[in-house]
């Protein structure tokens, strides 16, 4: 059975490649009917933060990717959380000590720049060279009395290693590329190099899918494997896939700083997560070369890690904006209003709470639904029905407001006080108003639109007027000639 893991460091705000990677391994669980596990990676005390977890769980939450094993759903290998496993990264530190696996290494920092150096100068690989592989009893005596503290480094082997990438394929690196490396710091912290690798061997994991970022640390992973599978801890080792970088503006990385990158951000402006999560899905993989919009479930169906592609994806936001757009419209008009409801409230809406009138919501929602493209366009769109005057932009009013503009208002005005109230009779009278001042429709409408809505920009007009009703129209524009 598939057994996949989403394992992130409780650093910071959740951004969208931290979503993307936890999207795919979600789909790839779902895909194949295994279990997602959630696991927090918080050994780092000095950068995790319980907000932080939080907001991870709370992000999962609201992107409707469960998990079946993790922070409070609990499971055979509780607990999830790192920062209460010590006790195990201890014990096998101590027998990868025991077999040979790992030593202490007591070379200091200033030692092994100095030997990084020459080795760089000297054109030869620079990366650690093994000097403490081999201690004697004596020596290590010797260096621990002269008071030097040490970590504890995994051995490699000395041959190459070769594995199979599920989005790259086959990659095969050098020993003297992959030194031996530190899994437990000086004072006893155990490192991101073995718990997550013990984690993930404990925990049973059979396909590690990750950000490219970590495909240097696949190699000692595996070597680290096989080194637990020898001493029982171990029962496989993992496939692992590689997912590919995300860039952002200018091509480059698109980094955790980046607003653009912000989860938060995506919520606050009214995402669904429909959109955002059928746009994640394609920054790295598609389901059909022509299409680019399908809901959750398509997605869990037709995932394959072998269609992953191995090419930087491109983070678009145009593009994420118009799915999103799409899946807008494909709410049913109740989903929708639930989905705006944020909106129409404090501290977003302008107007005062007992304005708010659901039925006058509920006959405009159709003309929104057809025109934002994210949720929080909808305050703006709508406010003109709920606030006493309309929020006039300045802008608007003097690209609207021109000569003439009184002229054509006065013969609007009295056509629409004359009209039948609906959209098809007072788009006549509007239109009527622009020939008497030889005034296409469309230069018609815009001071009538901007009196009454106070935007050169919104919802259909004539539908507008007819939702706001005669006597408040004319009051507008009657605001508007004073
Ligand atoms: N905690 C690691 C990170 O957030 C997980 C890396 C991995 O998936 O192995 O980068």
């Amino acid at each position: 059975p598939v057994r996949v893991r989403f394992c992130p460091s409780p650093t910071g705000n959740p951004h969208v490649g931290l979503v993307r990677t936890a999207l795919f391994n979600w789909a790839f669980a779902r895909h194949h009917q295994g279990t997602l596990v959630f696991r927090i990676e918080d050994t780092d005390a000095a950068r995790d933060s319980e907000e932080s977890y939080q907001q991870l769980l709370d992000a999962m939450r609201w992107l409707g990717l469960d998990w079946d094993e993790g922070p409070e759903v609990g499971g055979p290998h509780a607990p999830y959380r790192q920062s209460q496993r010590m006790d195990i990264y201890k014990d096998v530190a101590e027998k990868l000590l025991a077999a040979g696996h790992a030593y202490h290494c007591y070379c200091t920092t200033e030692e092994l720049d100095a030997r990084r150096d020459a080795a760089r100068a000297a054109g030869k690989p620079s990366g650690y060279d093994g000097h403490c592989r081999d201690l004697s009893d004596a020596q290590k005596a010797a260096y621990e009395d002269g008071g030097r503290t040490s970590i504890v480094r995994f051995r490699m082997p000395d041959e190459a290693l070769t594995f199979t990438d599920l989005v790259r394929g086959d990659i095969t690196v050098q020993p003297e590329n992959v030194p031996d490396y530190g899994i437990v710091r000086a004072n006893g912290a155990p490192l991101y190099t073995l718990v997550n690798p013990v984690d993930d061997a404990l925990m049973e994991i059979t396909h590690v899918l990750r950000g490219e970022d970590l495909l240097s640390s696949t190699p000692r992973q595996i070597a680290l494997y096989a080194a637990l599978t020898e001493l029982g801890i171990a029962k496989q080792t993992p496939q692992f896939g590689h997912l590919p970088y995300v860039m952002g503006e200018g091509n480059k990385k698109l980094s955790k700083r980046d607003p653009q990158a912000s989860l938060n951000l995506y919520r606050e402006r009214g995402f669904l997560r429909e959109g955002l999560l059928n746009y994640l899905s394609l920054l790295g993989w598609s389901i059909a070369e022509d299409r680019d919009i399908f809901d959750i479930d398509e997605m869990v169906a037709a995932f394959d890690i072998k269609d992953v592609n191995a090419n930087p994806a491109r983070f678009d936001l145009k593009k994420c904006e118009h799915i999103n757009a799409e899946h807008i419209r494909k709410l049913d008009v109740k989903t929708f209003t639930e989905a705006c409801g944020p909106w129409l409230q404090a501290p977003f809406a302008p107007w005062a709470p007992e304005a708010f009138d659901a039925d006058v919501f509920a006959e405009i929602a159709p003309h929104a639904q057809t025109r934002v493209t994210v949720l929080s366009e909808i305050t703006a769109n709508v406010d003109f029905l709920f606030l006493d005057e309309p929020a006039t932009d300045e802008a608007s009013w003097a690209k609207a407001m021109k000569e003439g503009s009184d002229a054509l208002l006065v013969t609007a005005r009295a056509n629409l006080i004359a009209a039948e109230w609906n959209a098809e009779a007072l788009k006549a009278a509007i239109l009527a108003a622009g020939e008497e001042h030889g005034l296409k429709l469309g230069k018609a409408q815009a001071p009538v639109r901007v009196a009454v809505t106070g935007r050169t920009i919104g919802l259909p007009l004539f539908e507008s007027l007819e939702i706001l009703g005669r006597e408040r129209t004319i009051a507008r524009i009657d605001a508007a000639l004073a």
